[in-house]
């Protein structure tokens, strides 16, 4: 086994702190590289605190991952020692179910395996990427351009696919008016991203701070959702609205802001479940859809397009040391606009 070092909370009421753990031998179609820089997700902070279901403890979250490649298994053909390398939030899935055979194993049907919180299919504990070095299939493992800040380009791993895969789903382009609601890691690369394929973008956020830094993101208008003058301004105004909102809200408001036929696609996970009126759905055939992550395949096309078009997250990096005092920050949404471990602190 490999020796690693981690960040890890020992169970649901106690901080992230150092821990010593073992991962996998590098197998022979196994990627090993060395971790440089880790983003910091709402959903690790979910999770680690038992606020979607029971987790598999003591937790090393992380799951915006990227590196330097530092061994590669005797049948590795995509990688070798030196590259650059990225990983999600999935290591494995079953790769025969028709969601795998299509590039989806966000969908797998026989369950994707997660970076952490997750079982391997031999039942061992998956650990994520607050930790100096990880060993993955190199099915799993993406490749990331040298032309991008690397710290930068690591929350693209989940916010920026996570908010690429519904943008392109949905068609959501030219003529298309999109609002994103709340802005945090996952709402300013939706920001990016509805703003780069053409959509006339709004902010809709809880914080009158963010509208300066909204408008040099690229979003053409900002609303605050709290302002009844603005809010009546974009009322059955939208054809989508993305949801990265990651505590409990009105979903009955929201949907008044959806035109015709539009639809709100949820990618947030509030611990909640939500509260849907039938007459918010049936007034203007609106519907409510989900999104969860993306596949391997359009998480590299989502990669590639951002170096072509130098797209980058807009990050604040922290040493691990302070990862529970962002947490805070987080919890208030005062995150501007993805933290990233500088995993050298570890
Ligand atoms: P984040 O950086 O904390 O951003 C969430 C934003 O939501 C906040 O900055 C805030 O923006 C807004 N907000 C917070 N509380 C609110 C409330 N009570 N009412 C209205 N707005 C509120 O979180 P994130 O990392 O982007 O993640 C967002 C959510 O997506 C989390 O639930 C996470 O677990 C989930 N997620 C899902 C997937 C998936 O596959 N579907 C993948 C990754 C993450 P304003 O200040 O602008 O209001
Ligand atoms: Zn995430
Ligand atoms: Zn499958």
């Amino acid at each position: 086994m490999i020796q690693a070092k981690g960040y890890a909370a020992q169970s649901p009421t106690t901080d992230l702190a150092p821990w010593n753990f073992e991962r996998r031998e590098v197998g022979p179609h196994d990627v090993q590289f060395d971790i440089q820089y880790c983003g910091v997700c709402h959903s690790d902070l979910h999770q680690i605190k038992n606020e979607w279901f029971p987790g598999i403890f003591p937790m090393i979250p992380g799951h915006e991952i990227v590196g330097k490649v530092t061994k590669v298994g005797s049948h590795v053909k995509k990688f070798k020692a030196g590259d650059l390398a990225g990983v999600g939030c999935l290591v494995d899935s079953c790769r025969t179910c028709d969601n795998c055979k299509e590039g989806l194993e966000q969908y797998c049907l026989n369950g994707s395996v997660g970076t952490y919180n997750s079982r391997e299919k031999n039942g061992a504990p998956t650990y994520g990427g607050y930790s100096n070095t990880i060993v993955v299939h190199e099915d799993f493992v993406l490749h990331i351009s040298e032309k991008l800040s690397l710290a930068a380009v690591a929350p693209l791993l989940c916010a920026g696919i996570t908010t690429y895969s519904p943008l392109r789903h949905w068609k959501v382009g030219k003529g298309h008016k999109l609002a994103v609601l709340g802005l945090g890691g996952l709402g300013h690369m939706a920001v990016k991203f509805g703003v780069a394929f053409g959509a006339e973008v709004t902010v809709l956020s809880t914080s009158a701070s963010k509208e300066e830094d909204a408008k040099k993101l690229g979003a053409h208008k900002f609303v605050v959702t709290s302002d009844k003058k603005q809010v009546k301004e974009v009322t059955r105004y939208f054809d989508f609205i993305i949801d990265t909102v990651s505590a409990p809200h009105d979903f009955k408001f929201y949907l008044s802001l959806l035109r015709t036929n539009g639809t709100h696609i949820l990618v947030g996970v509030p611990p909640k479940p939500a509260e849907i009126p039938a007459f918010s759905l049936m007034d203007l055939r609106k519907s409510v859809a989900g999104s969860g992550i993306g596949g391997l395949p359009e998480t590299q096309e989502m990669l590639d397009y951002c170096a072509k078009h130098n797209i980058i997250c807009d990050i604040e990096l922290i040493d691990i040391k302070d990862i529970t005092k962002a947490y805070e920050r987080m919890v208030k949404g005062d995150v501007r606009y993805r933290f990233v471990i500088d995993m050298a602190t570890l």
